[in-house]
Order: structure tokens, then sequence, then C-alpha cells
């Protein structure tokens, strides 16, 4: 993603601090409760997804293009890399000669969202992953097309999108982010604070 959305994090981090300072504690401690148990009510829904369809909890991670070991691809900018909060696979032979190319699930899991949310992410899904009792969410973003819907479930390898330039921002190249805090917003795709966010290729390969 371009150097100008590393701006708008760092503004919107700035933004969130300031933020952060105005309310009461009374007020804060309220909020914090009722966020605790939304969380939890959050969980208990993915809790029955998995547990009615438990053919599609995690038992292993592969790489999303290249299946399983990214073969033909490289990693053009590793996660914390100009604070990069994810992967940018690409193609051996660079340029666009990867636009089109098939991007794969990562592992088995829950199609929270797949939708094209424009600006400078473009088509995006988004899979929670159920394992060892955990839950992660990964994130593909800059699709081309998008070959499945929300709500779907997936196995680990399912054909899910093709590699995109989210309409010609980038060269194509597919963004990869897997998170361990499954409820956070899209996000910025950059920032210092990596709190939520997870070195991609490093759990892939120990998972
Ligand atoms: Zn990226």
């Amino acid at each position: 993603m371009s150097r100008f959305l590393v701006l708008v994090a760092f503004l919107t981090l700035l933004s969130c601090q300031n933020r952060g300072k105005t309310p009461g504690l009374i007020d804060n401690t309220i909020k914090s409760s009722v966020n605790s148990n939304e969380t939890q009510n959050r969980y208990q829904k993915y809790d029955s997804l998995f547990e009615k369809n438990s053919q599609f909890i995690s038992t292993s991670f592969d790489y999303p293009v290249g299946k399983p070991n990214a073969k033909g691809y490289y990693n053009a900018q590793e996660f914390r890399e100009n604070d990069h909060l994810g992967d940018d696979w690409n193609g051996l032979n660079g340029g666009n000669t990867d636009l089109g190319d098939p991007i794969y699930a990562i592992s088995n899991g829950y199609i929270s969202s797949a939708k094209d949310i424009k600006g400078g992410w473009g088509k995006v899904v988004r899979i929670i992953h159920q394992y060892k009792g955990n839950y992660y969410e990964s994130l593909y973003a800059h699709c081309q097309s998008i070959l499945i819907k929300e709500g779907e479930f997936v196995k680990k390898g399912a054909l899910i999108a093709t590699i995109g330039n989210a309409d010609g921002i980038y060269l194509a190249h597919l963004h990869l982010e897997i998170r361990d805090n499954i409820f956070m917003d899209i996000g910025a795709g950059y920032s210092k604070n990596t709190n939520g966010y997870l070195d991609p290729t490093k759990f892939i390969n120990k998972n």
C-alpha cells in the first residue's frame, strides 16, 4: 500500500491518542466493561459456528500463493518493514505478471467479510480461523476478483480470490495480514502499533 496510507495511519493514531485523554475515569470504566461483554458475545457466535461445523476448525496453515509454500512468489515488503502490518506477495517475474493469479485460503475457516471497500484496500476477503482453541483472522487485500461469499466456510487451500492491483493503484500483489485480535476494523495497513497483528510468514512457518 502507498506511503500516503502510512501518513493516514499515523494521523489516525495521533487523533486516537488525543481522544483517549478527554473522557473521565468513570466513563472509561463503564465503557470497558460493556466492551468486554460485547467481545464475549461475539466470541460465542464463532464458538457456536465452529462447533456446528467442526470440519472447518484449523489444523495447520499454508501460504496464500503458490500453494503450499509460495513457490514462484516472493515477499516484497515484510511485516514491520516501513511499519507494514502484513506481507506483500508478488510473482517472481515482477510487475503485473501475477495479476489474476489464484489466492488460496491459508487454513480452514469462516468468511467473515468479502467485499470491495475501495480506496487503498480494493476488494478484501477476511477469514476467521479457530485453531488450538484460539481465534485468528487472515485478511487478503487488493484482489482482482472475489470467488467466495461472506458467511461461507472454506477449507485450507480453497481458491478464494485472484491477485489484483486495487483498481490500478499498485502493481499487482497480495497484501496478507494475520491478526490475533479478530474484532478489529480494517485498519490502515501500516502502523508502528502492531497490537493485534502477527508476522504472517513467521506464523505460517510455525503452524
Ligand atoms: Zn501491503
